[in-house]
């Protein structure tokens, strides 16, 4: 089961109306992009829905943002408004961004996808909006890994089977004798607090949650963060300190999932 932010999670407004569909008039999952930054929110796409086009409520079924969150829009069988004519054959998922998906929404659109099938006792067709309306939607490489038959082999893909341990790591992100940690005076610690350090706290958090461990989202290195990478460095044999320096970092992908 994919884990789904709730409506109330993510403060969503009421809908001024809906109406529901069946499961069985369900025959495809619509991928779109929101063609904005990767920081929009959920409750802006809605606000732009609602005020700006003037719909009952936000128009897609779900949304997905690069770091593989899933938001609740409509829900499973809502009517959306998204792929006019065949909203309610198609459940419609929006990427929160532009063409170029992080394979983390990859691996959250699959697992979004596989449970509407589940759902719907069959497989359902796998649709980009383009294939309905004219329109550029959902980017040409977002469309192509959606219908190409291989749109499975995502790197690190964890949906169905644990992720094997990586042959080689990343390269190491930062100088020598510098590590990530939670904000600290040292100029040597990388907290995130400068934003050219975040896409590698933001893997490294992603790369403890493909191992099985329990980490929020988020592009910070914070002190919840240490004590899940303290655990790990006292899993792995290593001076458990909290901090990702080139000693922990490449064990990361290395080291075998246990
Ligand atoms: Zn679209």
């Amino acid at each position: 089961m994919v884990s789904i932010r709730s409506r109330s999670s993510w403060g969503a407004r009421s809908p001024r109306s809906r109406s529901t569909t069946s499961w069985s008039s369900r025959r495809e999952v619509t991928l779109h992009y929101s063609y904005g930054p990767e920081s929009q929110t959920p409750r802006q796409i809605q606000a732009h829905h609602m005020d700006g086009n003037g719909w009952s409520d936000v128009g897609y079924n779900f949304l997905v943002d690069s770091e593989g969150v899933a938001y609740e829009g409509r829900g499973w069988t809502v009517v959306g408004a998204h792929a006019a004519p065949r909203n309610t054959q198609g459940i419609g998922v929006c990427y929160i961004g532009r063409d170029g998906m992080t394979d983390a929404a990859k691996r959250t659109v699959i697992a979004l996808y596989d449970e509407a099938c589940e759902r719907a006792g069959r497989a359902l067709a796998r649709r980009g909006h383009r294939d309905i309306n004219s329109t550029s939607c959902p980017g040409s490489g977002n469309y192509s890994w959606w219908k190409s038959s291989n749109f499975r082999d995502v790197a690190g893909n964890g949906a169905h089977e644990p992720p094997k341990p990586g042959t080689s790591a990343p390269r190491y992100p930062l100088k020598a004798g510098h590590w990530f940690g939670p904000e600290s005076a040292d100029a040597r610690n990388h907290s995130g607090y400068w934003s050219a350090d975040r896409p590698h706290i933001r893997r490294i958090r992603d790369r403890l949650r493909e191992r099985g461990w329990s980490v929020a989202t988020g592009d910070r290195y914070d002190t919840e963060l240490a004590g899940v990478v303290r655990a790990f460095q006292a899993e792995k044999g290593l001076a458990a300190d909290g901090l990702v320096g080139s000693a922990t970092w490449p064990v990361l992908w290395t080291a075998p999932i246990t």
